[in-house]
């Protein structure tokens, strides 16, 4: 999965580092490694691998993280069924993602 990189500068994800207390979830839980831990915080450093499917926001309790889920390409439920040839109810033109 980590192969799946969108345009840059495009991702909704925000991470409020203030807020982070050093869990550890967004790491656990994202699948495509986007955060890393730098010490006692979170840090992005794949953003532009993320695919807006919003575990990370969930599974904060920090609520340092914000994320539009299901954000045009970055729809997981579009890329998988990409894949498969089946158009996307995500996203109107099926040959984009
Ligand atoms: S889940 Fe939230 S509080 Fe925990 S490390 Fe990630 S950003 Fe910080
Ligand atoms: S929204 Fe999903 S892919 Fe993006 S950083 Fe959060 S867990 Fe990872």
């Amino acid at each position: 999965m980590i192969d799946f990189k969108y345009l840059g500068e495009t991702v909704s994800l925000i991470l409020n580092k203030e807020k982070c207390n050093g869990c550890g979830m967004c790491v656990k839980v994202c699948p495509h490694a986007v955060f890393e831990m730098n010490g006692s915080k979170a840090e992005l450093t794949l953003k532009d691998y993320c695919m807006e499917c919003g575990a990370c926001q969930l599974n904060c309790a920090q609520n340092a993280i914000k994320v539009t889920v299901g954000n045009g390409c970055g729809c997981a439920t579009g890329i998988i069924e990409g894949y498969f040839g089946v158009e996307s109810e995500c996203c109107s033109d099926s040959t984009c993602c």
